[in-house]
C-alpha cells in the first residue's frame, strides 16, 4: 500500500438518475496494529470528508462526500454520483456489497486506494 493513501471499499454502481458508472464508498479498510479492519462509511464519513479531495475521488469515479438530503434521513454526509451528484444511500450500497460477498467476492475486490489530501 502506498503511503498517504486510504483504502476505500467502494461498490461500482450505475447511477439511477443519469445512468453513468460511479462508485459509492461502503467503508474503509483501516490500518490497525493487527492488520486492517473494516469500518462502515457512516462511522467514518466525517473524517473522510475532511481528508479526501473531490478531485482525487473523481479520478476513481467516486463523487464528493458532502451533506445531502434524503427523505428517510434528512441532511447527512453521503456519497453521490460522480457525474450528476445524485445521492447514493448508505443502505443500498451496503446491500449491494452484501450481494457481492454472498456471490463469493471479498472486500478486497472492491478496494480503491485514494490519496489523502493535505490539510
Ligand atoms: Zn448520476
Amino acid at each position: 500500500m502506498e503511503p498517504n493513501t486510504i483504502q476505500l471499499v467502494a461498490i461500482p454502481e450505475r447511477c439511477y438518475r443519469c445512468g453513468q458508472l460511479t462508485r459509492g464508498i461502503v467503508g474503509v479498510l483501516a490500518p490497525t496494529s493487527r492488520g486492517h479492519v473494516f469500518r462502515e462509511f457512516d462511522d467514518v464519513s466525517a473524517a473522510l470528508a475532511q481528508v479526501l479531495q473531490p478531485d482525487d475521488l473523481a479520478t476513481v469515479r467516486i463523487g464528493p462526500i458532502k451533506v445531502r438530503r434524503s427523505r428517510h434521513r434528512g441532511a447527512h454526509l453521503s456519497n453521490g454520483c460522480v457525474v450528476c451528484g445524485a445521492i447514493l444511500g448508505s443502505f443500498p450500497l451496503w446491500e449491494s456489497l452484501q450481494e457481492e460477498l454472498s456471490r463469493g467476492r471479498s472486500l478486497r475486490d472492491f478496494v480503491v486506494a485514494c490519496p489523502l489530501g493535505t490539510l
